[in-house]
């Protein structure tokens, strides 16, 4: 069975070096497709390049600004991204990722923007007919708020989902899907494991958030999207269903938000 990795950085300089190796490591161990988010205004092109070129691994490129990125960036840079994402429509597959982290925030004092920058997105989501990607760290309440405000109308995915079994409700209630990464492969994740053996199975993706978020045993070295079926089998100890089952429930789950008919 195929998997996909719907939230990997492949285009990160951290892979420079090695990408045709991981990219044929990931075919051998049916690692089929990535959904790789964009960042940054200056890495478009660059991941959207990437993403053009023939790999029997199949890239998936989203376009949008992430909170973490927000630094000298304007509202023409928001008219660029959706120019660019109306350019690229026929290859892009979500807007992606936005979101909000309140740990910036209080840095960076940018909640204003953050929100801005957020809002015009899932507009934009909307307006293009695609799903969204989100980011959220220590946000769930001003997420939530926001959501209400713009909900979206293709879905999305939560991703790096860590919470409680009520904050992941009330995510799937407004369409969304919960990626599920590394934090299921801590043992002190307890909250968020115990919420992931309770949800429907139809509201999960799994992703890696490469080079970010390493699996328990491997903190402090980079991610790697070859790491997905380890994340796959601690869910498969989290859930009682067969691991054919998850597989393919998984799958679908992507292919319905992505890649619908
Ligand atoms: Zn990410």
């Amino acid at each position: 069975m195929p998997f996909t990795d719907s939230h990997c950085h492949i285009d990160f300089t951290e892979f420079q070096d090695d990408l045709t190796r991981i990219l044929a490591d990931c075919y051998q161990k049916n690692i089929l497709t990535i959904i790789a988010p964009a960042v940054a205004p200056k890495y478009w092109q660059r991941l959207l390049d990437l993403c053009a070129m023939p790999s029997q691994c199949k890239l998936y490129p989203c376009l949008g600004i992430h909170p973490w990125y927000l630094t000298g960036l304007n509202e023409q840079d928001l008219l660029r991204l959706a120019e660019h994402a109306i350019e690229h429509l026929e290859n892009i597959v979500a807007i992606g990722e936005i979101g909000l982290d309140g740990v910036i925030a209080k840095q960076q004092d940018n909640l204003k923007q953050q929100l801005d920058f957020f809002e015009f997105q899932l507009y934009l989501a909307n307006q293009v007919q695609k799903p969204v990607i989100i980011h959220h760290r220590r946000s769930h309440n001003e997420l939530i708020e926001q959501l209400k405000k713009v909900p979206v109308e293709h879905g999305g995915v939560i991703h790096g989902f860590s919470g409680s079994f009520q904050q992941a409700s009330n995510y799937i209630d407004m369409g969304f899907k919960l990626g599920i990464g590394g934090t299921i492969t801590y043992p002190r994740a307890e909250k968020t494991i115990k919420a992931v053996a309770r949800l429907p199975l139809s509201a999960l993706v799994l992703e890696t958030d490469a080079p970010a978020m390493p699996i328990a045993g491997e903190q402090g070295k980079y991610n790697s999207p070859l790491r997905l079926p380890n994340i796959f089998h601690a869910l498969c100890q989290i859930r009682t269903e067969s691991p054919e089952l998850i597989e393919h429930t998984i799958e679908e789950n992507v292919k319905q938000l992505f890649f619908p008919m």
